[in-house]
């Protein structure tokens, strides 16, 4: 079978689903072997500490069930819960303190950070091999030039998705929709590493949807629920659907909907991510995977 998509598919075309839940379950198994070998060898268990600013309740969400996993992958996890008026000061002093403690291997700030504190400095104040979510400067400069760098989680969980779906992609045109520092540009940067070529479409493009069409791999990171359509997508493309919007439903529940419109789309893509179960619960297993690397980076000064 060959990764390029077909010219035409039956009426009765499904993309098949990457499953992100079965793959993360296993990822996390692999982390949970890893981190005992560690263990064995140094006698260190990994920790991970998680600052959460504020107190939006989807946040906390977000951040108590990254403390479960870390605590299942065997690994240690501290939660640092801030009030919504701690300063700048306060914050960069709790991060100079993990920064020297060295039962901490990773820190994440949850972002966004309440009005007044700028998430920039306090994201660089990570030192860079404890900057489990790769988005301070260093991890970032290290990336565009293609040195080895601890990298944005949720594109990192696209990448490892692709790479398990289709192997090797050298030549495929990538598009990604979206073009944020967390993750539309690290994606484009890891798939032009790939090999791929890539585009970046974002607020500003043109004509967004003839881009798309041009895709073999398509990767939308926007935040606008059903953004692209069925007709946006060329016949067998993988498409990856990194939004997620939570949506008030007719019998007052919510449920989670992509960047795409999945009902149209499963029709005409090879593969899809489904919203959610797609990218999401990936991402946090990179966290995971990150946490470990960094622990490997201080205790080896390697990540193999
Ligand atoms: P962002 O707001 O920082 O960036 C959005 C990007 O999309 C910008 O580059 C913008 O120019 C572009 N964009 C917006 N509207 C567009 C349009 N109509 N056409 C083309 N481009 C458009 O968002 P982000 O932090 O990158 O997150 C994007 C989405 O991914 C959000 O829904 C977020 O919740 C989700 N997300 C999911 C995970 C996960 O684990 N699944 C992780 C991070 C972000």
């Amino acid at each position: 079978m060959t990764n390029a998509p077909s010219s035409s598919l039956p009426s009765d075309h499904q993309a098949s689903l990457i499953d992100g839940k079965g793959f993360a379950a296993k990822m996390r198994q692999h982390i949970r072997e890893d981190v005992l070998a560690f263990h064995e060898k140094h006698g260190v268990t990994p920790g991970l500490a998680v600052i959460l600013v504020g107190n939006d309740p989807a946040s906390e969400v977000y951040v108590r069930n990254k403390a479960v996993q870390t605590h299942h992958a065997g690994m240690r996890s501290f939660m640092h819960m801030l009030p919504e008026n701690t300063s700048e000061a306060e914050l960069l002093a709790l991060i100079d303190r993990l920064n020297k403690d060295p039962e901490i291997h990773g820190i994440l700030v949850q972002l966004p950070l309440p009005n007044g504190l700028d998430g920039r400095r306090v994201t660089n104040a990570i030192l860079p091999e404890k900057d489990v979510d790769g988005l301070g400067e260093i991890n970032a400069g290290r990336l565009a030039v293609g040195l080895p760098s601890l990298i944005p989680c949720t594109p990192l969980g696209c990448l490892l998705l692709l790479r398990d779906q289709l192997g090797d992609m050298k030549g495929q045109h990538a598009v990604i929709i979206g073009a944020s520092n967390l993750v539309g540009k690290p994606m484009a940067l890891l798939l032009l590493a790939e090999g791929c070529t890539v585009s970046i479409a974002h607020i500003h493009t043109r004509d967004t949807a003839a881009l798309a069409r041009q895709a073999d791999i398509l990767v939308v990171a926007t935040g606008c629920r059903e953004l692209v359509r069925g007709d946006w997508i060329k016949l067998g493309a993988t498409v990856i659907d990194v939004g997620i919007t939570r949506i008030k439903t007719d019998d007052g529940k919510t449920r989670l909907v992509g960047d795409v419109a999945f009902d149209e789309a499963v029709k005409v893509a090879g593969r899809i991510t489904p919203v959610p179960g797609g990218v999401g619960p990936v991402t946090i297993a990179c966290l995971l995977k990150n946490t470990l690397t960094a622990a490997k980076l201080q205790l080896e000064g390697n990540a193999e």
